[in-house]
């Protein structure tokens, strides 16, 4: 790797938490991670929006560790490191072009903000030996925009979450009160790098933002707001995905004290609120079925594809 890339684990700052530590030397900071890049999964992923998965799925790698950390976690295997096998940069680059083999209609790269210098490094690589699919950057938001900048012209589509608009919130549930400041700059910084959502013909993004915001049960007003935010800011240049698929996990119900978590989205809310981002103009927007909040949709991470 890029002596100037590996340095940025030395004194880490890639993400909002400004940890400070050497991972060079094996420190962790709160994404959990030193600079040895680990993965739990790498496989093709029907289950995203349909311009993500389209007909042969999307080529996901899930990277182990997470910076944010929210109590209602749906990967907790993987955001807390349990499951985490390192790869060499080689390999992922490897890994790349074997799920190009298996038909993946693109490269989605599932929480990788805290590798972001062998992120930048492995897709360096790939466009240069002739990878030539769509790069899916799949994140919780929570972005520096100087780490995001190490990504122009790398990354051709971001699929940010859009999690909380009051710190408030942010606070409670992930620990991070900038997060709704931090997302809103990290969005402005992938909406400048990659321009107004393109789909080519067959309904695939080529470019842009899509942004997801996962509804929470008794959220509603601040899901509101978020809508609201989004459309007033980027209209139909950029996608948005509203999503009902909200699991209350045994893990944070039984350990967590969030009884207001123990519960599925209420599906007359979500559909109020969907008629809300529809009377604001929304034209660009996916939105879930009933039934979708279920375990299944959480793949295996059982170092598939590794
Ligand atoms: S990437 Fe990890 S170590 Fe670096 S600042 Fe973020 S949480 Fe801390």
């Amino acid at each position: 790797m890029d002596f100037n890339l590996k340095k940025l684990y030395e004194h880490c700052t890639l993400c909002p938490r400004m940890c400070g530590v050497n991972r060079l030397k094996g420190e962790r900071g709160v994404c959990g991670c030193d600079a040895g890049l680990t993965a739990a999964r790498a496989a093709l992923h029907p289950w995203e929006e349909p311009c993500i998965s389209g007909e042969g799925g999307s080529g996901t790698v899930f990277f182990s560790g997470c910076s944010l950390k929210c109590v209602y976690c749906q990967n907790i295997s993987i955001s807390r490191c349990e499951t985490a096998k390192e790869i060499s940069l080689t390999r992922l680059v490897e890994i790349f072009f074997e799920l190009k083999e298996k038909g993946a209609e693109n490269i989605n790269l599932v929480t990788p903000t805290h590798f972001i210098p062998h992120i930048a490094a492995a897709l360096r690589e790939a466009k240069t030996q002739g990878l030539g699919l769509t790069v899916v950057y799949n994140t919780g938001g929570y972005e520096r925009v100087r780490s995001l900048k190490l990504l122009e012209g790398l990354v051709d589509v971001y699929l940010p979450d859009f999690k909380y608009m009051s710190a408030e919130t942010a606070y409670k549930y992930s620990a991070a009160e900038d997060y709704p400041e931090a997302a809103k700059a990290a969005i402005a910084e992938m909406y400048r790098q990659t321009g107004e959502a393109q789909l080519d013909e067959r309904g695939m993004m080529k470019k842009g933002v899509l942004i997801r915001h996962l509804v929470l049960p008794n959220f509603v007003e601040e899901s509101r707001k978020i809508i609201a935010f989004l459309l007033e800011t980027y209209g139909d240049k950029v996608y948005i995905s509203i999503m009902s698929q909200f699991t209350p996990l045994k893990s944070f119900v039984e350990e967590g004290g969030f009884p207001e978590l123990s519960v599925k989205t209420d599906r007359r809310e979500y559909d109020a609120l969907i008629d809300y981002a529809l009377e604001l103009g929304a034209e660009n927007a996916f939105i879930q079925e009933e039934d979708v909040a279920d375990e299944s949709f959480i793949p295996p991470f059982d170092y598939e594809g590794l």
